[in-house]
């Protein structure tokens, strides 16, 4: 029978465990990674995402070392600015309402740009994201709010290439291996317990990095801690994130930590499937529905509930699910005329979007049937007869083009609705992914209720606790994955050779 040991077991395939997996191999470890899904489905939440990173860059010159292929013309025609690391820990700090742990911003911040480097170093290449993080205005790009690159391929190409240097390195990846438990022995954590094709078996190891993500694709869990509505939101990942490792984690007595009624969440097609979908028709983000702040949102009652201006997207998108599931029926409309819809994003597009269009603003509150007609248009001629028109509409830079005097006021981009053809898009929540977790140092070692480390096992990612609360500043879940997940592997590996005695 095959022999069932290793020196690190990494638990999960998404970025943050195929870091830690290549990290632990360079400290001379065997790894073997265990993947709950099949492998088709393989690379988790970070297969669903758009491959955006946020790091800190001090100028051109950090940027040409990430994307080395920037021509002449893209540096000319672009305002890249900075983004510091004083501006990286501002944001945590300023998005969470300062409850980001100190000693993890610090250590996400810090190791983001040469953990970038790093992916590079492994294959990983990465290009500058035009059009989403930098708009054409006036003939030039300028980049806004800290995320200036993807990975190529979108989260699909950073998995990608990450389990091609596995392969490479000759990291086994086990897939249909659904762990299930933490083994234990007097020298700490031993291995795990697994469904092997759905035959249970014990896997032994020196140590164990959880990187099994959330628990955002567990309804029970989401109603249980996120409160009541939660359980109807759509996820807009991996299915097969359900809270597994921190459970696991929590049973062997590590702390819960950070906060565990909160999540990101986002404005997502209202009929979308349960889980995340792609087809022939659709990509893994055809769901988003993003460009809100070039709109005003409406609810069931023809009102405004939100400031859809107040900042940058980045800032903003993360938090604004929840407003949504708050509605009344949880839903929303986000309305734009031919002033906002240049700025649609393609999955605006995409088939199986819940759209209506009209030429007059009567037949579109008669379209959005389950809005109140009325009261929409009474929302709309008084947001219009609000707005500051003299100042111009930039949509790189916080405008200050805003509302004065309404109840709820929008602070940049307010363009009126008033120039036909009107578009109304129907948004529900999409969650992305939980807050709550459990505790680390900034080594990745996993802390029980008294701080203390539990022997033998690391976490990283989604199911560590402590970093997000309320609200996310955008891109930073795949730099917190690639920056801990680089920590665990490297710590896990060198535990595992060094300090323990191979079981
Ligand atoms: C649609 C979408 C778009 C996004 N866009 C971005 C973006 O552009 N930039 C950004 O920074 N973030 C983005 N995010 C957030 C980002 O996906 C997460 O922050 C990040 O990918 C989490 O990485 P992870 O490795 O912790 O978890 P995941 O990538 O979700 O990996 C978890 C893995 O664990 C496996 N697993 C679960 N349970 C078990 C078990 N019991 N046994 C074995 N394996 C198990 C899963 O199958 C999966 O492979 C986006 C998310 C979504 C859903």
């Amino acid at each position: 029978m095959e022999k069932l040991s290793c020196d690190v077991i990494v638990v999960g395939a998404g970025n943050a465990a195929l870091c830690a997996a290549l990290s632990a191999q360079e400290q001379g470890a065997s790894v073997m990674v265990l993947e709950r899904a099949p492998q088709d489905k393989r690379g988790g939440n970070s297969a669903f995402t758009g491959g955006g990173f946020r790091t800190v860059y001090n100028g051109l010159d950090d940027i040409k070392t990430i994307v080395p292929d920037i021509t002449e013309e893209e540096i000319a025609n672009s305002d890249f600015g900075q983004y510091t690391l004083e501006n990286y820990l501002d944001d945590l700090g300023r998005i969470t309402q300062y409850h980001t742990d100190p000693d993890l911003a610090e250590t996400l911040a810090s190791c983001s740009t040469d953990t970038i480097r790093w992916l590079r170093s492994k294959g990983i290449r990465f290009q500058l994201k035009y059009g989403r993080q930098a708009f054409k205005h006036e003939g030039r790009f300028k980049f806004w709010a800290g995320i200036i690159i993807a990975a190529s391929g979108g989260g699909r190409g950073l998995v990608d290439a990450q389990f091609k240097a596995a392969e490479k390195l000759g990291i086994p990846v086990r897939y249909n291996a659904h762990a299930t438990e933490l083994l234990r022995g007097p020298a700490g954590v031993e291995g795990v317990r697994v469904l092997l094709d759905g035959v249970e078996r014990e896997i032994r190891a020196n140590a164990v990095v959880l990187a099994c993500g959330g628990f955002e694709a567990n309804r029970e869990w989401r109603a249980r801690y996120l409160g009541a509505g939660w359980d109807l939101a759509k996820v807009r990942g991996s299915r097969y994130n359900t809270g597994d490792g921190i459970r696991m984690a929590i049973d062997i007595g590590a702390q819960p930590y950070g906060q565990w009624s909160g999540c990101h969440s986002v404005s997502w097609e209202r009929h979308a499937p349960d889980f995340g979908y792609v087809d022939a028709h659709t990509t893994h983000t055809s769901g988003e529905r993003h460009c809100y702040q070039f709109s005003i949102m409406v609810n069931a009652e023809g009102r405004r509930f939100v400031d859809e201006g107040a900042d940058f997207r980045n800032f903003t998108y993360a938090k604004y699910g929840r407003i949504v599931l708050q509605q009344p029926g949880s839903f929303a409309w986000q309305v734009f005329d031919t002033q906002g819809t240049p700025y649609l994003r393609d999955e605006y597009k995409a088939k199986g979007t819940t759209k209506v269009r009209a030429d007059t603003l009567e037949e579109l509150a008669d379209r959005m049937e389950d809005v109140d007609g009325t009261q929409f248009l009474k929302t709309v001629r008084e947001y219009n007869a609000a707005i500051k028109r003299e100042v111009a509409f930039n949509p790189n830079i916080k405008d200050g083009l805003c509302t004065v005097g309404l109840p709820i006021n929008k602070s940049n981009w307010a363009t009126p609705i008033e120039k036909p053809p009107f578009e109304a898009y129907s948004v529900g929540t999409g969650i992305t992914f939980t807050f709550g977790g459990i505790k680390i140092d900034p080594t990745t070692r996993v802390l029980d209720m008294a701080d203390t480390p539990l022997p033998g096992l690391y976490a990283a990612g989604e199911l560590v606790g402590g970093i997000f609360y309320f609200n996310y500043p955008g891109a930073s879940g795949l730099m917190n994955g690639s920056v801990f997940g680089r920590i665990a592997g490297r710590e896990a590996g060198s535990y595992a050779r060094g300090n323990r005695k191979p079981i």
